[in-house]
């Protein structure tokens, strides 16, 4: 009833001025009214701010996950990208670690017969240097033998059939050189047609047997290049690695010195001393 006399906000306007009419027709002073229907008001208008804050909260909020969500899901991308980038990279390093490997191979060996250079040779006598300073407790002898191989009549050879045909000796040369020994000996190509070899833990002067069997090989093998069957043997000298300090050069001087007495025995056979 008050409502259709006076209006849903009956006893003020929006902007709380007094309905005078409202006052006169309840009868109620605007002092005794008033205050009630102010508190009333208020708290109307507090719910309606709680509804319209809540709202915007709720607005702002939703606003928030939504940003948290992007920021996730661009967080999660760029984790993505980081993980691809760094697979990409570990892969990169792989190669470039392979390179590495490949090129210190390479550094090492001797390109045309696979074996190692003089420079790896000297690497490697020093490594088993060490090695065997560090053994000095253990009680096993561990006699290292050293030996210097030259082919013989190799320049005749070169004269007859062409350097390529020498070539193809070398290489064949040394195939069977690699096969024979063990991968704990050291093989190498010193420079042309000569080579060393390094056994571990045998003593070819007291057992020269293996070495015999290798020239033996040498001996018995035929290589065929355009037809042709070529022949060759090898000469060798052998002594034992000191332990002293004799060092490397002046034992391959004897060992040299040993090869140079087999070539003029004959050649195609081991000097041992
Ligand atoms: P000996 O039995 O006394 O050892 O005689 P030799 O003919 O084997 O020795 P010499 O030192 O007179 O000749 C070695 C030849 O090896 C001379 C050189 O041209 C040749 N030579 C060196 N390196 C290579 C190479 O890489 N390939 C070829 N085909 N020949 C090479
Ligand atoms: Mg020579
Ligand atoms: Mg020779």
């Amino acid at each position: 009833l008050f409502t259709q006399a006076f209006g849903s906000k009956c006893w003020a306007d929006d902007k709380c001025n007094y309905n005078e009419d409202y006052v006169e027709f309840t009868i109620y002073t605007a002092n005794k009214t008033i205050p009630e229907e102010l508190a009333c008001l208020r708290t109307a208008r507090m719910a309606e701010k709680e509804r319209e804050l809540s709202i915007k909260v709720k607005h702002q909020t939703a606003q928030l996950e939504y940003a948290h969500k992007e920021l996730e899901n661009y967080s999660k991308t760029l984790e993505e990208k980081v993980e691809a980038r760094t697979q990409k990279l570990e892969l990169l390093l792989d190669l470039l670690e392979d390179e590495k490997n490949k090129l210190k191979v390479m550094a090492d060996t001797d390109p045309m017969t696979g074996l190692l250079n003089r420079r790896a040779f000297y690497k490697k006598y020093n490594i088993l240097r060490l090695q065997r300073e560090n053994n000095t407790t253990t009680t096993t002898d561990s006699t290292d033998s050293l030996v210097a191989f030259d082919i013989d009549f190799f320049k005749k050879i070169n004269d007859e059939y062409g350097h390529s045909v020498g070539d193809q000796v070398l290489i064949a040369f040394s195939n069977i050189f690699k096969e024979n020994f063990y991968a704990t000996d050291i093989c190498a190509r010193f420079g042309g047609e000569e080579f060393v070899l390094i056994c571990t833990d045998v003593n070819l002067v007291t057992n020269p047997k293996p070495l015999k069997r290798f020239l033996q090989k040498i001996e018995n093998h035929t290589i065929y290049v355009d037809g042709i069957s070529i022949k060759f043997t090898v000469s060798a000298g052998a002594t034992i690695i000191r332990n002293d300090d004799l060092g490397l050069d002046q034992t391959m001087k004897i060992a040299d010195y040993l090869l140079y007495k087999a070539k003029g025995n004959g050649r195609n056979q081991v000097v041992v001393a």
